[in-house]
């Protein structure tokens, strides 16, 4: 028997919340729902979920407070539920400890998903072990030999390249902010320089990797906010 994965839901947006609470409960989660911060906030408290889906406008104190608190204490993992016009607050939401996002409005398949990779990366810890791989398609990438391979020929990046990508797939499913990309890649002190240097990159990438790098198959753009590579296939361990 499996145990039930506990959800907290904090939003005060009562069509979404039914929506969410009754899409979960289907699925065999075990669902708690708040409608405004301080309900949320104490929920969080007593009841330790598996994972947080909340909403940044609540009418009595902005999410990104309950973001900053629950990372004081907890790893738990936290999608921020977001308007569509509202990039700025996602790339504030990522980069102040959240997990992902998602935007409105949303359908059950992308939640689910959502929270499945949410949990995953939070319950698989740490990737540091043997023969860690990535794969979707016909690209596999095998990260203690660096090796990246598409339809089994070998692809050539050079050393920046291959951080890139091994960053985005080591995340694969989840979006990755610029600014976290970029302190990943050269490290705190880049300058707005690294932007740029960074679009390049994915780029030459892009060309390297996808047939069409105009709709790409492997690496998504997230407009405004950082990019997302495509869920791994195989769950990296
Ligand atoms: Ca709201």
């Amino acid at each position: 028997m499996n145990l039930k994965s506990t959800i907290i839901v904090i939003e005060d947006e009562k069509s979404i919340c039914n929506f969410i609470e009754t899409t979960l409960t289907a699925h065999n989660y075990k669902v708690i729902t708040a409608s405004n911060g301080q309900e949320g906030l104490s929920f969080i408290t007593s009841y330790f979920p598996d994972l947080i889906l909340l909403d940044l406008g609540l009418p009595d104190m902005d999410g990104m407070d309950i973001i900053k608190q629950v990372r004081n204490w907890s790893m738990i993992p936290i999608i921020v539920i977001s308007a569509r016009t509202q990039e700025q607050e996602k790339v504030l939401a990522l980069d102040s400890g959240s997990d992902d996002y998602i935007t409105k409005p949303f359908g059950t398949s992308e939640l689910l998903a959502r929270i499945r990779t949410a949990l995953r990366h939070h319950q698989g810890g740490v990737l540091v072990q043997n023969e860690p791989v990535y794969s979707y398609d016909d690209l596999i990438i095998n990260f203690s030999k660096r090796l990246v391979t598409l339809n089994g020929q070998e692809i050539h990046l050079t050393q920046i390249e291959y951080k890139l990508v091994s960053l985005l797939a080591q995340n694969s499913g989840r979006v990755l902010t610029y600014d976290y990309i970029i302190n990943h890649i050269w490290g705190p002190y880049a300058d707005n320089n690294n932007n740029q240097i960074l679009r390049v990159n994915m780029a030459h990438i892009r060309r390297k990797l996808e047939k069409n790098p105009a709709e790409p198959n492997y690496i998504f753009t997230e407009i405004g906010v950082g990019y997302r590579m495509r869920e791994s296939q195989q769950q990296i361990v």
